[in-house]
């Protein structure tokens, strides 16, 4: 097949197999690129590729993606790493998460450009390798851009959203000790998953309790909480001493993530498993005033989009450094089965990087 240069780069990245922990080959092919352009860039041991282009004075603006993909899930149908084209949609694994952003990035490098541009091309931004941090945190230890594009799917069909935030994310492990008997006399001893019984209950209550929460530009944040692993009981004639509950919560912007914290500790004996702060650009953040405006001029619409799940641009955030996430890919399609991407979208989104680059 026969397609225009960004098109085939995405087909080119889309055939390079690059689960998390494998992700030598795609850097590989990515430093070619930035070679071939005559770019400066930098490669670390675990493969983040970094390179530096346009002029050397101005507010630097990062371009940031992750080159791993989840394995892939059961239920396709074509080869995964055989990308195809069939009425301007192109199908295979990681297309939409996130190697159309890729795709992006690789462009720019032939532009010619009005500010300084980093490229973070990151690795276990999916977390495949225990132990291994995201690529992200790398970048941020030895650079500090001005502000932060990250290109991660934000479309639903052919409209492309742009995300200043996401909710925050915190689990909490409880282990509830109770004292072990035989079952034929419960009374003798103290059944832990009564108590992870009361415990679940309880979760069940308080989140039914949970209310969204209006953000500015209309959007709208919706913290939950669930109850997501269970366990406890080693025989059926044995009164259970130790039950494990794992909660989940979601966490809005506009509440305070110690105090959820405090409050879910209060359930419960209990360690924090996982902890990720929420952010919101304030609605006059001039790096989201700008993409706003970007969006707005090339495509005559600016839609904020606010992620109920945690993303990349919160570690950016975090460093103090203003993060939007507007991508090609389109949402909610990656890590599942005949993932695609509308190639209309790629272009889009390069007329957008462009007005905000030239
Ligand atoms: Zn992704």
């Amino acid at each position: 097949m026969s397609l225009p240069p960004l098109h085939q780069t995405l087909a080119d990245l889309v055939a390079i197999e690059s689960i998390s922990g494998n992700e030598d080959a795609i850097a590989d092919y990515v430093c070619g690129r930035l070679e071939r352009a005559g770019v400066r860039f930098e490669r670390d041991e675990l493969h983040n590729v970094t390179a530096f282009l346009g002029p050397e004075k101005g507010k630097s603006l990062c371009l940031s993606g992750h080159m791993d993909t989840v394995p892939a899930a059961s239920g396709w149908e074509q080869d995964p790493w055989k990308p195809t084209v069939a009425d301007g949609v192109m199908t295979g694994l990681g297309v939409s998460d996130m190697k159309s952003g890729l795709a992006l990035m690789l462009d720019v490098v032939d532009w010619e450009l009005s500010r300084p541009v980093i490229l973070a091309f990151s690795t276990n931004e999916e977390g495949g390798v225990e132990g291994q941090v995201d690529g992200v945190v790398n970048f941020l230890e030895g650079h500090r851009p001005d502000s932060a594009l990250i290109l991660e799917p934000t479309a639903v069909g052919e409209h492309i959203y742009i995300s200043p935030g996401c909710q925050g994310n915190v689990a909490v492990r409880y282990t509830l000790e109770g004292r072990a008997a035989h079952s034929s006399r419960p009374e003798r001893g103290d059944n832990a998953l009564y108590k992870a019984a009361h415990l679940v209950a309880e979760v069940e209550r308080l989140a039914a309790g949970l209310k969204p929460a209006p953000l500015h530009s209309g959007m709208e944040a919706l913290p939950v909480m669930a109850v997501t692993m269970l366990s406890g009981g080693v025989r059926h004639n044995i009164i259970p001493d130790r039950a494990d509950v794992t909660v989940n919560r979601r966490v809005s912007p506009t509440e305070d993530m110690d105090e959820v914290v405090a409050g879910l500790k209060e359930l419960g004996p209990g360690s924090t498993a996982e902890y990720r702060g929420p952010y919101l650009l304030p609605a006059d953040d001039p790096f989201y005033r700008t993409v706003m405006a970007a969006s707005d001029k090339v495509l005559g619409y600016a839609d904020p989009f606010f992620f109920r799940g945690w993303v990349d641009s919160s570690l950016f955030a975090d460093a103090g450094i203003p993060a939007v996430t507007f991508g090609p890919g389109t949402q909610g399609v990656g890590h599942g089965p005949g993932e695609s991407c509308i190639l209309a979208n790629l272009d889009r989104c390069r007329d957008v990087l462009k007005e905000l680059l030239s």
